[in-house]
């Protein structure tokens, strides 16, 4: 089975070779009961990382239209507490972030210490539509690789731990899904035209991206390729990574908090001794 978690820059990744269908054996019923018991680790590790303030978290979600990057959304963000966690969706830039350099909108979301940070779409877009599309020139968006890999460190090296998902789906499920939406009353508020339009540069899109996975991959800000043909695997998929990769922080998070712990406690005991002092000079007079 080709990788599916790309941590070493300048990778072969040919998406086409990876299945966007859950393994054999996978069901939604375990996929299901793994979930819950992810979201519940979740949102402790959360915890952890709220009190502890060493690290952020950065999500980035990245995938075509309709790939389910606003329900992945709904399903993760559902195991957080609200308190700390912020979402951001990048759409076509407004003229104030045009006039300005490509990751000044995103750096500005970035997450303080403590927080979780979903970006729905993120600065990739500024080598994938943008790069589809020609919307700037060749020089001009081939060097933003380098300064999203210099960006994500300095995040990385303030103690952000980075995470970016592509939801990979087929171009026939997205076809699927596209033609569900026309169907359903309460989805056909999604429908968009450009969706159509996009999927005319599917292949366009595919060599965008496996560069973008490429060239940015890093151990401190890994891609996953997320099967995504299924919702609730592609939940699973997404809740398994982030877990995992905030689990490895657990300890300096507990060692943290305890240390914290026990400074609260000197503190409280030197007030109280200083209460004492003052109650027995006060009998004294
Ligand atoms: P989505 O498709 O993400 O669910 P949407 O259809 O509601 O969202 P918006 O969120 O308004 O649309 O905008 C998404 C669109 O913005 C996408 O077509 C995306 O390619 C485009 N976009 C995002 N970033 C840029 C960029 N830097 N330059 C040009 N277009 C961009």
């Amino acid at each position: 089975m080709a990788k599916t978690l790309i941590d070493t820059p300048n990778s072969k990744v040919h998406l086409n070779d990876i299945s966007a269908e859950p393994p054999k054996g996978m069901t939604k019923a375990k996929a299901e009961k793994r979930f819950a018991i992810l979201g519940k680790e979740l949102f402790d590790l959360q915890d952890a990382l709220w009190g502890a303030k060493v690290h952020s978290v950065l999500v980035v979600l990245q995938g075509r239209d309709s790939a389910g990057k606003d329900g992945t959304i709904k399903h993760v963000v559902g195991c957080l507490n609200p308190r700390g966690v912020s979402v951001t969706s990048f759409g076509v830039p407004t003229t104030e972030e045009r006039e300005h350099d490509f990751l000044w909108r995103i750096h500005k979301n970035a997450p303080r210490r403590g927080e979780f940070a979903i970006f729905n779409r993120s600065h990739y877009e500024d080598v994938l539509v943008v790069r589809v599309h020609n919307l700037a020139p060749k020089e001009l968006w081939q060097q933003r690789y380098g300064h999203i890999r210099d960006f994500e460190e300095l995040l990385a090296e303030h103690g952000t731990i980075v995470l970016k998902y592509f939801l990979h789906i087929s171009k026939d499920e997205q076809e699927e899904r596209l033609l569900e939406r026309e169907k359903e009353a309460e989805t056909a508020w999604k429908l968009n035209p450009n969706d159509w339009r996009e999927r005319d540069y599917w292949d366009q899109y595919t060599a965008a991206y496996e560069d973008a996975i490429s060239k940015t991959a890093a151990a401190h800000a890994p891609w996953t390729i997320v099967p995504a043909n299924s919702k609730w695997y592609r939940n699973l998929v997404v809740a398994e990574s982030i877990v995992g990769a905030l689990r490895d922080h657990r300890k300096n998070w507990d060692k943290k908090l305890e240390e914290m712990g026990k400074a609260g406690r000197a503190g409280l005991a030197t007030y109280r001794a200083q209460l004492d002092t003052q109650k027995k000079a006060r009998k004294r007079h």
